[in-house]
């Protein structure tokens, strides 16, 4: 029971392959798209440790040769230093054109071995193995790519689309609870932006999409069809794929400034609070029904996700601190912002004239 979702691009097209067992027939599944002889595999320690040796055995058998870079897993390895380094290991590995990078892991490692994929010899083919939930249903597809930098999240990288995507279900196996949940929150975002129907599927499928297979694997492919057609639209974000962002405005502050600590917040998580503080913000800007926002967070809280920054451990920094964090994000256009905001559930949409005022004073009631 595979599941391919094409994403259909202006220049070109690739599949997105989902279902048990991809990562034993990675080698046959990029040797039937690509003729290349030699991949470097980008991945983290603890997803190394489970599956790497499971991904070499596949593409050995089918004759590619194997180079791997191994490096420490959580945000903080989204940095320059990092980026040399991958860049050093796949030219080490004579790495040509014609060959592949492949990210094996979250979504750390797809974009920082993406973003070193994109500027190695100008761009060298790239495959996303995506193993946590939130890489399979966001991150891997779409092709941005990219580090963070001291001033914020993801502001250095390029857009280069991978080739092929390959969402093995059966590794998420392995992946911690609160993980998963993070990953699930990408999971609600689309439901949330545009596809009422599919929010009403999670609230009643959530138990089984934790627990089960065949629902998991249904909503994960209907993920990968949202982002799909987003990015399909729209693929250097020049209009509706800011959508993506929802809850991300937001949620990209309250990351900087836990910085970065996964211990405090992970992104999924700060999408989650974000998603649920920009349904509340579209509330008190007369938008939407603060009902709505209460049903958000009720959902998500079900998931097991944090939803008030109250939930964030530790103190959180001042209202200011986190305008200013905002003010650095990249959605910013002459001195308003832009953020995603909704009419209701499943009715986002972008607002790029948002006075900075009403977000200072809408963070300070919630602080
Ligand atoms: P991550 O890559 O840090 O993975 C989360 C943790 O789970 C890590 O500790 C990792 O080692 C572990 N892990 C991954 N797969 C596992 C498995 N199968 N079994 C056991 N452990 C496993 O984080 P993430 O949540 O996957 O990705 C977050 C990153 O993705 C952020 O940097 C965010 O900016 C980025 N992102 C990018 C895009 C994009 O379009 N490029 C979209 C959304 C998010
Ligand atoms: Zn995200």
């Amino acid at each position: 029971d595979r599941k391919i979702v094409r994403v259909d691009l202006d220049t070109r097209s690739y599949d997105i392959l989902i279902g048990n067992d991809l990562l034993g027939h990675a080698g046959g599944e990029i040797l039937a798209r690509l003729n290349c002889k030699k991949v470097a595999i980008v991945t983290d320690r603890n997803v190394g440790a489970l599956y790497l040796d499971a991904l070499v055995e596949s593409l050995q058998t089918d004759g590619i040769e194997t180079y791997t870079i191994t490096l420490d897993p959580g945000e903080k390895t989204k940095s320059f230093d990092n980026l040399i380094a991958v860049v050093d290991g796949v030219l080490e590995a004579r790495v040509e054109r014609s060959d592949a990078v492949i990210a094996l892991g979250g979504g750390v490692i797809g974009d920082l071995a993406g973003f070193a994929a994109g500027i190695v010899r100008r761009g060298v083919h790239f495959i996303q193995i995506p193993t946590s939930l939130l890489a399979q249903v966001d991150s891997s597809v779409g092709g941005k790519t990219g580090i963070n930098a001291p001033h914020g999240k993801n502001l250095v990288g390029v857009f280069h689309q991978p080739d092929l995507v390959l969402a093995d279900t059966s590794v998420l196996d392995t992946l911690s609870d609160r993980e998963f949940a993070a990953g699930y929150a990408e999971v609600v975002k689309y439901g949330l932006i545009d596809q009422p129907d599919f929010f009403h599927w999670l609230e009643k499928n959530r138990t089984e999409i934790f627990s089960g297979r065949t629902a998991r694997a249904e909503a994960i492919a209907k993920s990968c069809e949202a982002k799909a057609a987003v990015v399909a639209a729209d693929e250097r974000e020049t209009g509706r794929r800011a959508l993506l962002n929802l809850g991300h405005t937001f949620g990209h502050a309250l990351e900087k400034a836990t910085e970065y600590d996964s211990a405090r917040l992970v992104h999924g998580e700060g999408v989650a609070i974000g998603m649920v503080l920009a349904h509340e913000f579209s509330a008190r800007m007369n938008l939407a029904s603060p009902d709505d926002a209460k049903r958000v967070a009720h959902h998500l809280k079900e998931a097991g996700l944090p939803t008030t920054m109250g939930d964030i451990d530790g103190t959180l920094p001042p209202p200011n601190i986190l305008m200013d964090a905002i003010g650095q994000d990249k959605k910013v256009k002459g001195g308003k912002l832009t953020f995603i905001l909704t009419r209701g559930i499943g009715e986002a949409f972008i607002a790029d004239d948002v006075p900075p005022s009403e977000v200072l004073a809408f963070l300070t009631e919630k602080h």
